[in-house]
């Protein structure tokens, strides 16, 4: 789909939900994430196609961050445009290069301590696996307010946007106000095709994801163009930036109240049970997912001094400091 004159949304889906990647056709042609190992056979090529563009034109492939459903295309892209430069955030180059340190620290961290992460489901360990596809090594790597220009009179400008990840980027096009978000605003859920909560928020990083949300609070935004959420335009925009807010202070309260009715402690897994129903309504086989920002949440109130780790019987829970 057109979005703006020669920006394009290339359109499929993961799983349940819509999945994006974003084309900027200038003098230099640059495309925002590569999908799962399957988007550029099923979609990228065949956008370049349908445009009349051969796929060797493209100079950059963007990667917003590591996960499957974002960097997995990198190695079918780079097959099919061998010069094409592949890049990404400097703090996710490393999850991105080798799908073992992206199993060991995003899908599988918290298995040994908490026992809940992916590798407890294999089937969908599986099918995660296949989506990372084969890895390519990373070209360039940006820390955020790169300035890439397009053409003589268009640019875009790189910005670090972490909280879903580390070395998270977006992408910020001035002349048309939008930015490219990837997975950086998660807003109350990430919806499903009919806009139903398929997935539960997942910043993982509290203070980070808060401060990505100033970021874009600061930026002149008129559109918001996503990885899975539909696009934003005018009021919407701070209305999806208010939900956003809105989330993170529902599952900060959630989990102090939680601490606060158990004084023996909670685990992770517990809490997750607990605080679920309230915090949305997706799936329940998704509810797990929650790790993330409820381990964030938790990070927070164990640095803030408000809630102590405390491990016995080979148990880690926290419990709420003694005052
Ligand atoms: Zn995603």
């Amino acid at each position: 789909m057109k979005i703006f004159p020669h920006q394009y949304q290339i359109a499929s889906l993961v799983a349940d939900r819509n999945l994006y990647q974003y084309l900027f056709v200038g003098d230099q042609i640059v495309l925002l994430d590569t999908g799962a190992s399957n988007t550029p056979h099923e979609a990228i090529l065949p956008y370049f196609e349908r445009l009349g563009i051969p796929i060797t034109r493209l100079n950059l492939a963007i990667n917003t961050h590591a996960d499957a459903d974002h960097h997995g295309g990198n190695g079918n892209l780079k097959d099919a445009a061998p010069d094409v430069q592949l890049a990404c955030g400097s703090a996710d180059k490393r999850l991105i290069e080798e799908v073992d340190v992206l199993f060991a620290s995003r899908y599988n961290q918290w298995i040994a301590e908490h026992g809940v992460g992916l590798g407890l489901n294999p089937e969908a360990s599986a099918w995660v696996r296949q989506m990372v596809g084969d890895t390519k090594p990373i070209d360039k790597t940006f820390a955020g307010d790169e300035v890439i220009a397009l053409d003589d009179s268009r640019h875009l400008r790189i910005l670090h946007v972490p909280g879903h990840s580390d070395g998270h980027l977006a992408v910020y096009d001035p002349v048309n106000r939008a930015v490219f978000v990837g997975d950086a605003l998660h807003g109350n859920f990430c919806p499903d095709v009919t806009g139903a909560p398929s997935l539960p928020p997942a910043y993982y990083a509290v203070a980070a994801y808060l401060a990505t949300l100033h970021t874009m609070e600061e930026l002149p935004i008129d559109w918001i163009y996503s990885g899975h959420w539909p696009v934003y335009h005018a009021s919407k925009v701070a209305d999806f930036l208010t939900a956003c807010k809105d989330f993170v202070k529902r599952a900060s309260s959630q989990v102090q109240k939680a601490f606060e009715r158990h004084p023996e402690g909670m685990t992770l897994r517990g809490l997750i049970e607990e605080c679920g129903p309230s915090l949305g309504s997706w799936p329940e086989n998704n509810r797990w997912l929650l790790m993330y920002p409820l381990h964030g949440h938790v990070m927070l109130l164990e640095q803030q001094g408000t809630i102590t780790r405390v491990e016995a019987a080979g148990t880690v829970r926290w419990k709420l400091s003694a005052s």
